[in-house]
């Protein structure tokens, strides 16, 4: 009789453990769904050469993008 309840004692835990294991699993999963979108930045067009660079690292000049100072200059010659 000791032996069945150690059976079925065993037996809760296990299925305890595994629910357990089964909700963590899904509220991770329900974390990664919910994390917003990667922030993506606006792409400029080089006004001289035609590359592609993200804004924040665009020369900006009379109302005209560049990729790097050099082909600004360039540009005005
Ligand atoms: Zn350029």
């Amino acid at each position: 009789m000791n032996l069945l309840r150690l059976i079925i004692l065993g037996t809760t835990i296990w299925i305890a453990w595994f629910l357990f294991k089964r909700w963590q699993a899904e509220k991770n999963s329900r974390k990664v769904l919910d994390k917003p979108p990667k922030k993506t930045e606006l792409m400029q067009q080089c006004e001289y050469c035609g590359v592609h660079l993200p804004a924040s690292e665009a020369v900006h000049h009379n109302n005209k993008v560049y990729c790097c100072t050099a082909h600004q200059k360039a540009a005005q010659q």
